[in-house]
């Protein structure tokens, strides 16, 4: 799994990053990526994460 995030989309609301501190850090004003391939342990919340994202601005694929 690959995760990344929609820099027009994100708000910095902080929610993933509180949720999935390992794969989401808050940047200037935004969420960034920390690790772009997703450990297999990490995924289910990465998901999760993404469902959660009040922007939808959390891309799996
Ligand atoms: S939950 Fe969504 S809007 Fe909030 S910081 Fe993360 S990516 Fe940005």
């Amino acid at each position: 799994m690959k995760v990344s995030i929609d820099a027009d989309l994100c708000t910095g609301c902080g929610t993933c990053t509180d949720d999935v501190p390992d794969v989401f850090e808050l940047g200037d004003e935004i969420a960034e990526v920390k690790q772009h391939d997703v450990p297999a342990d990490l995924e289910d919340a990465v998901s999760q994460a993404a469902e959660d994202c009040p922007a939808e601005a959390i891309i799996v694929e």
